[in-house]
């Protein structure tokens, strides 16, 4: 069946008329601005020579010098970006625009992402489950069985978190061709991946959209920017929904400033990539260990003898991890981003330390 929008999604939200700002209505540069109610005055403290800490005037609802600087980055048109809050918030309003309450569910593939089943509780919105394979790999006979005729959102995470491990492409690809939802790729980590992203199939599949953020590889988590790529007509539902002025000024200024370091960037990645590679040799020679796995992302999944223990002997120490002892099929595991060379060195002595005390 042909991909139709409009039947995907919830019925009110297709008759919604958006929220027009004043911005919307005007969005020349020049002029006396007497729309908005804003300070004409300026912001307490801000001079004329210092422009960028001034705050008073409402920022772009649409971001257009950055989707143009991120459409340059990322060979994919402004049209087809949309800019969230996080990739959270893109996660949200997806759910909200396709998925009725008490009706309709998403599909997620744990052990994943945690946020795509609590924005569907958020919403009232079933999810269902197909467990990864014990190589956190697509099982398509449980995928198959998880979908029905009122899923909408289909989640796949690659690299997923907490895995650290590509999705089989193939199997993405046979499930953009046959799902009738929309298939949401969350690339959060494609940086640190040896593989393409799947933006570059987003002409080819009008179901697809593919997320990204800026608070892994470039470093800007506390800016809270993630990007949507799709078609214009899922772009253009998110950008109805959003609140008027999701992404604020600081944000939009400061991504613009950080994306013109695209070198700098690729540095750090290559230096994490390094460090992902030292760590996990060094955790592997640890007897405690019991596996690395591979990891296309900046963290490791490690799964350990006494794993809850040494997590909370590394809290003592002050060295913070993720405990995943108790989520699906990462019993004894713990996953553990990647750090400087002092920090990683720090994790491994504390480790060796709680294993030679216990061995005595
Ligand atoms: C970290 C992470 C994100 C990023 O979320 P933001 O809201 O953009 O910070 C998205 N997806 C996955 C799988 C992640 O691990």
């Amino acid at each position: 069946m042909p991909f139709n929008l409009q039947k995907l999604l919830r019925p009110h939200i297709a008759g919604i008329k958006p929220y027009s700002s004043a911005r919307d209505e005007y969005t020349g540069t020049e002029g006396v601005f007497l729309d908005a109610n804003e300070n004409a005055f300026g912001t307490p403290g801000a001079s004329i020579n210092n422009a960028s800490a001034s705050f008073h005037r409402y920022p772009d609802p649409y971001q257009q010098k950055l989707k143009h600087r991120i459409s340059e980055i990322k060979q994919v048109a402004p049209e087809h970006i949309f800019l969230g809050n996080g990739s959270d918030e893109a996660i949200d309003l997806l759910i909200r625009a396709f998925c009725r309450p008490g009706v309709d569910n998403i599909v997620v593939l744990p052990p994943t992402y945690g946020m795509y089943e609590v924005s569907a509780a958020i919403n009232a919105v079933a999810l269902k489950k197909a467990a990864l394979t014990p190589d956190y790999l697509i099982d398509p006979e449980s995928l198959d069985a998880a979908i029905d005729q009122n899923s909408k959102l289909l989640f796949f995470c690659s690299p997923n978190n907490p895995s650290g491990n590509l999705l089989q492409p193939e199997l993405i690809e046979h499930y953009l061709k046959t799902f009738e939802g929309v298939v949401v790729i969350d690339e959060a980590y494609i940086d640190f991946a040896n593989t393409r992203s799947w933006t570059e199939k987003l002409q080819q599949y009008p179901n697809l959209l593919v997320m990204q953020t800026m608070s892994k590889a470039w470093g800007m988590a506390a800016l809270r920017l993630g990007m949507a790529y799709a078609s214009r007509e899922i772009i253009a539902v998110l950008n109805k929904i959003k609140p008027p002025y999701n992404i604020n000024a600081l944000t939009q200024q400061q991504a613009l400033k950080v994306l013109e370091h695209t070198k700098a960037q690729q540095e750090v990645v290559q230096h994490i990539l390094a460090n992902r590679e030292q760590l996990a040799n060094e955790l592997q020679a640890l007897d405690i260990v019991e596996k690395v796995y591979p990891s296309e992302a900046n963290f490791l999944l490690v799964k350990m003898r006494n794993a809850a223990t040494v997590f909370h002997h590394l809290i003592e120490e002050k060295v913070i991890v993720r405990d995943r002892t108790k989520v699906t099929l990462c019993e004894a595991c713990l996953r553990i981003t990647i750090g400087t060379e002092e920090e990683n060195q720090q994790l491994v002595a504390k480790i060796k330390e709680y294993s030679s005390s216990v061995a005595e």
